[in-house]
């Protein structure tokens, strides 16, 4: 597989803040007109895109629930940017998971209002994405949690990051923030191959979306949703013949 990157602080900046200050979710720059935009990538060229829409009827079984391994420490946040499209908290090295044998460092976690990824069509609140890049930097593998209104979620009350920040460009921070609390206790996932949701919607991607939503109170997702633009998630794309897996 090529390398895209060169360095993590080359893919750090050309990775979802993509260095095209002209792509947004509305008008001119919205995302029917990725495929235009100088260096868009692969928008609008690859058969391989994300978001899609799952359909279980459809999935095959056959993911294994042992292939995901978590090894995140704790107190990891080094900084929180507000990039224009999303919030993003970027971590400190040392936190990666591991899946089927091929070890990815955790890089950020960032929010789509609402979600990219529908389920059966089902649309939830929010999406959060935790972008993990390839020890070797050859390809990149997201996990995806989606959130849906319900019951306070003690762990998000506990971190309070979303209410103390102000858009402001780049905050530094101490956030001892291990992302596994914000997974669901069933760790069952959906994975398939696909792209970034962002220019340069590179297709080097492995998808790790969780079976189960967590939930959030009403006020909390309007915590995190205020400090997102509005609508800030791609529509589906077509899934163009690839399998989407489930764990058993
Ligand atoms: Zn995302």
């Amino acid at each position: 597989m090529k390398k895209l990157f060169l360095t993590a602080g080359v893919l750090a900046l050309g990775f979802l803040q993509a260095q095209h200050s002209e792509w947004g979710y509305q008008g001119a720059g919205s995302p029917e007109h990725w495929g235009e935009i100088e260096g868009a990538g692969k928008c609008g060229q690859s058969q391989k895109q994300s978001p899609i829409n799952i359909v279980t009827q459809k999935v095959k079984a056959g993911a294994s629930m042992n292939a995901l391994k978590f090894n995140y420490n704790l107190g990891d946040v080094k900084d929180i940017v507000d990039n224009g499209h999303s919030l993003q908290f970027d971590f400190k090295e040392g936190s990666y998971i591991t899946y089927e044998g091929k070890k990815y460092n955790l890089y950020q976690f960032h929010a789509h209002e609402e979600s990219e990824h529908t389920i059966d069509g089902i649309r939830y609140p929010l999406e959060l994405h935790f972008v993990h890049i390839a020890e070797d930097k050859s390809s990149v593998l997201v996990i995806g949690v989606m959130v849906k209104d319900g019951e306070e979620n003690s762990y998000f009350e506990k971190l309070k990051v979303f209410k103390t920040l102000a858009k402001n460009g780049k905050e530094e921070t101490d956030i001892a923030f291990n992302p596994e609390q914000m997974y669901p206790k069933n760790k069952n996932f959906y994975t398939y191959q696909g792209s970034l949701t962002t220019p340069p919607c590179s297709d080097n991607v492995t998808w790790v979306v969780f079976k189960d939503p967590i939930t959030m109170s009403e006020s909390e997702i309007e915590d995190i949703e205020k400090h997102l633009p509005k609508s800030n998630n791609r529509p589906v794309q077509p899934l163009n013949g690839r399998t989407v897996s489930v764990t058993k």
